[in-house]
């Protein structure tokens, strides 16, 4: 038999699919929805939709935005010669926390991982490679420290090479398969500031 059933064991089978939710923590976010009044619900349900309908990658470095060219490529004030390449809109803001950075992204969507498929094919690769006929005098590969992080930084750093544009990766100081997002931001600077050549 089914502990919950019907519409609350649907809710939180739903919640249960999202990243970083176990079965208790959808149990507990289902039985607070189910108590909330009906406009916070609504109200809830709406932003997800918006969100979903309105946000997509920017047409020149694939961040995630409302507009056409997202809000960094547009700043005129940015150096569009140095190309950060990070794997997630999540690991672009962590570097945008710092302040400190004044050149652009490139955010690839994914990392290659040929254990689960994901080949250079799958990431948006193609579109850095379009990048780079112009005038680009560095690209700086942020990937993550993870097996996947490195194999997408060699297969990008030979990518590039062939061009003559710089290639550089972030230092380590981030810890081995470390997150960039989870990563503070001094030690994010330094690692940016700690680059070295490929
Ligand atoms: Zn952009």
């Amino acid at each position: 038999m089914e502990l919950y059933s019907g519409y609350i064991g649907k809710l939180i089978e739903e919640l249960e699919r999202l990243p970083g939710i176990g079965a208790k923590s959808a149990q507990r976010m289902a039985f607070y929805l189910i108590n909330l009044p009906p406009e916070r619900v609504k109200r809830l349900a709406d932003t997800m939709m918006e969100a979903r309908a309105n946000i997509r990658q920017c047409s020149e470095c694939c961040n995630l935005t409302d507009k056409e060219v997202c809000p960094i490529c547009s700043n005129t004030s940015r150096d569009k010669s140095v190309i950060m390449v990070v794997e997630n809109t999540r690991d672009l803001a962590a570097y945008e926390k710092t302040g400190k950075y004044k050149g652009v992204y490139h955010v690839l969507h994914g990392a290659i991982s040929p254990m689960i498929g994901i080949g250079p094919g799958d990431i948006k690769l193609k579109e850095l490679i379009v990048r780079l006929e112009g005038d680009v005098q560095e690209v700086i590969i942020a990937t993550n420290s993870s097996l996947e992080g490195e194999t997408t930084a060699m297969y990008i750093s030979k990518l590039v090479k062939p061009t003559g544009i710089k290639v550089t990766r972030i230092a380590s100081g981030v810890p081995v398969g470390g997150d960039l997002e989870y990563i503070d931001e001094v030690t994010l600077l330094r690692a940016l500031e700690g680059r070295i050549e490929l």
